[in-house]
């Protein structure tokens, strides 16, 4: 290895372990279960974004094996040359009626999506407002267009419509941008009072559905049904590897938008589209969706139970309004500290410091799905009671 390699690596790697930053992978063994087997210890596992735990439903793995006997393990190209199979456009199509929208675009992921979209409808010369909570990929797309980037606080709309204010007479095009549920803290983008301030001041407005789409409004169908805004929203993201299952992300709005994605969004244009397995999986969970609508019942009960059973024990619990419910603990080595604690009991919940959230809100993040059973919640929550106890931090 080249000498200055080496050295830089081991300098970051020892500056992490000497931070309690270093972290193994944990390795799970056979399938992503509510109770399942991560570096060989049996764990309730509080960690995947399986919500509805379609990642192993009948009807998904012999849509994946079905359509991969009869077209392949691969699909030889990228989009733009020979690799848009039928399938990928049945794919679209199912995903355009299930938003309600005239059209959509499969990206390889839901980090691609974003990336690939605001990057190339964005450029030098135009502003983006972005929530400080945003996901990586929003900030790496922002980034990569060379726009002017403007945060403004969490969900804060009295300083939003000052930025929007400021820049009332900019010329370039304006594009306000949030999460529909924040991945951190649970909670949900004021998604109405954005939609009202984007057409006052001639914004263009996206949002990213990841958490949401598969959990919240008809059928699954996201923040924008939720609040029934449909035809509000300009460009709605939504992934197909939370929820949904599979893996993928994808984007929705008009017809145009996606024909100029399809020619710009370079994602799409350079890299290799889905094995058809994928697109049969998720093809088949937008089915599930539509006809089994008791795994999201399910998965609201679920959420319910155990948000009350941790508030009844003490633990603060943030904004959370869905499925993912964060342990708020303060600082980021008690948060790891209570991680590996619960892991030692039997529970996986994965602790979250700085950067990823402020080193004060360090916490433990739990989601649940429609696949826990109550006694399993029941039994993480003692664990975490008397961990929790235990660590003083209840
Ligand atoms: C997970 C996530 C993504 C990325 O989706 P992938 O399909 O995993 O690439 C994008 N945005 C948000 C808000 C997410 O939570």
């Amino acid at each position: 290895m080249a000498a200055i390699l080496d050295a830089f690596l081991s300098e970051e790697l020892d500056a992490l372990r000497q931070k309690h930053l270093f972290r193994n992978l944990r390795v799970l063994e056979g399938q992503q279960l509510p109770e399942a087997c991560f570096d060989g210890h049996s764990v309730i596992n509080l960690s995947s974004n399986n919500y509805l735990g379609l990642n192993t439903h009948r009807r998904l793995v012999d849509a994946a094996k079905q359509a991969t006997e009869i077209f392949g393990v691969g699909s030889g190209a990228v989009r733009t040359i020979a690799g848009t199979m039928q399938i990928h456009m049945e794919l679209e199509e199912a995903i355009a009626r299930f938003k309600h929208v005239e059209a959509s675009v499969v990206f390889q992921s839901g980090f691609t999506a974003n990336a690939g979209t605001v990057s190339s409808i964005l450029g030098k010369g135009d502003l983006i407002i972005s929530d400080e909570l945003n996901h990586a990929s929003i900030i790496d797309g922002c980034r990569l267009s060379r726009a002017e980037i403007r945060v403004f606080p969490h969900k804060d709309l009295n300083r939003l419509e000052e930025i929007l204010k400021e820049t009332a007479h900019f010329v370039g095009k304006k594009l306000l941008i949030t999460d529909g549920v924040f991945s951190m803290d649970g909670d949900i983008a004021p998604l109405p009072a954005l939609v009202e301030l984007g057409e006052r001041y001639g914004a263009i407005l996206m949002v990213d559905d990841a958490h949401s789409s598969g959990v919240l409004g008809k059928d699954g169908r996201g923040t924008v049904d939720h609040f029934n805004l449909h035809g509000r929203v300009d460009i709605q993201v939504g992934t197909l590897s939370k929820a949904i299952g599979s893996l993928g992300g994808y984007v929705c709005g008009s017809r145009k938008l996606i024909d100029f994605l399809y020619h710009r969004a370079r994602p799409f244009l350079f890299s290799t589209s889905h094995p058809p397995a994928v697109a049969a999986s998720c093809l088949a969970a937008f089915q599930v969706l539509r006809e089994e609508p008791e795994w999201i019942e399910r998965l609201w009960q679920n959420t319910r139970f155990f948000r009350a059973g941790l508030d009844r024990l003490g633990f603060n619990t943030g904004q959370s309004e869905t499925p993912i419910t964060p342990i708020i603990v303060g600082k980021g080595d008690l948060a790891m500290q209570f991680s590996d604690e619960l892991f030692g009991n039997g529970i996986f919940a994965q602790g979250i410091g700085f950067p990823t959230v402020p080193e004060a809100r360090s916490r433990v993040r739990t989601i649940v799905t429609a696949t826990h059973t109550q006694e399993q919640l029941q039994r993480a929550l003692d664990v975490m009671g008397q961990v929790g106890r235990k660590l003083e931090i209840i």
